[in-house]
């Protein structure tokens, strides 16, 4: 009786596999087709200028309208886009809707755009030779100066290959694009990179920040970070502030960028537009 459990447990098990590669197949097809059957979605996050009290840019964030799931968020389906490489379909995707969109923003309302609009890029861009190209040929289409493009990456991927990486991100600046460090300090704790690798902002992960308050070394640390970044000539972001206390503290410390709940969350990109653009909806 105990081995035909043990056998039964085992078709069990192999029938879950089974369902599960099935699912994960489904999956990969369905994302592929997504960004051609126009399911993918751009979220705008706004990034406010602490002492102006005013929207300075947006981060752009990608969803998808999954017809069989609903709305999806990118931990769903990222990590599998990046394992089959469909990220850059993706990112280019969004890079393109991103450009496109605070265009048109600055053409029909200049006083209300952001200056700047943020575009994730995964590990797998460093590797591509047309990395530049792509950027420079998004910016062509659209219009956009390349001064109100940044493009985040993560302090991992920076420090993956740093004189590859270093030299791709010079010819980006060249373009006159800026480039951030997403999710700083939440590698390696090695510094030695901000020397070596040209970066222009630096966003400060929300790690930092949730327990801020009330942790009297936690807050010695970020005031120290952001300092830091300041001296070296950064602009410095302080990701996923959730409330007016935070908020304060940040503000205490000199922090002069600020994003997260507390201030907006993510939104479809032409419904921050019309908040922003229609006053009676500002606040
Ligand atoms: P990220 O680039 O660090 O983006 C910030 C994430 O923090 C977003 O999650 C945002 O919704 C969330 N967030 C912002 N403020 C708060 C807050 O106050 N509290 C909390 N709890 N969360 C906050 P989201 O949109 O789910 O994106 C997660 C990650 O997925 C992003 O982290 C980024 O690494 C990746 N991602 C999103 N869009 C893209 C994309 O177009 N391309 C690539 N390659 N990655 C993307
Ligand atoms: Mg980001
Ligand atoms: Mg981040
Ligand atoms: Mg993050």
């Amino acid at each position: 009786a105990a081995k035909d459990l043990g056998k039964n447990r085992f078709m069990v098990f192999e029938n879950r596999m089974h369902e599960q590669l099935l699912t994960r197949l489904d999956q990969e097809n369905r994302l592929r087709e997504a960004v051609h059957r126009g399911e993918l979605r751009l979220h705008l996050q706004p990034v406010y200028a602490v002492q102006e009290g005013q929207v300075a840019g947006a981060e752009a964030l990608v969803r998808w309208q999954d017809p069989l799931r609903g709305l999806q968020q990118p931990g769903s389906f990222i990590p599998l886009a990046e394992e089959t490489g469909m990220i850059i379909e993706i990112d280019r995707w969004i890079l393109l809707e991103a450009c496109r969109t605070l265009r048109h923003w600055q053409v029909e309302n200049p006083w209300t755009a952001p200056a700047w609009v943020s575009v994730n890029l995964s590990a797998a861009h460093l590797d591509l030779p047309d990395l530049t190209d792509h950027v420079a040929y998004a910016l062509a289409t659209t219009g956009l100066s390349p001064r109100c493009l940044v493009l985040e990456l993560t302090e991992t991927v920076m420090m993956r290959d740093v004189a590859v990486t270093s030299a791709r991100l010079q010819e980006l600046r060249e373009l006159g694009v800026r480039i951030a460090i997403d999710d700083f300090g939440t590698g390696y704790s090695s510094l030695g990179y901000l020397r070596d690798i040209p970066v222009d902002v630096l966003k400060l992960d929300r790690s930092f920040i949730t327990g801020l308050v009330g942790n009297g070394r936690q807050q010695e640390l970020v005031s120290a970070i952001v300092q830091l970044g300041h001296t070296l000539g950064l602009r410095v972001v302080a990701e996923g502030v959730e409330d007016a206390e935070e908020l304060n503290l940040l503000t205490a410390m000199g922090c002069k960028f600020v994003q997260g709940y507390h201030l907006g969350r993510p939104e479809p990109a032409h419904q921050l537009y019309e908040r922003l653009t229609t006053p009676a909806l500002n606040g």
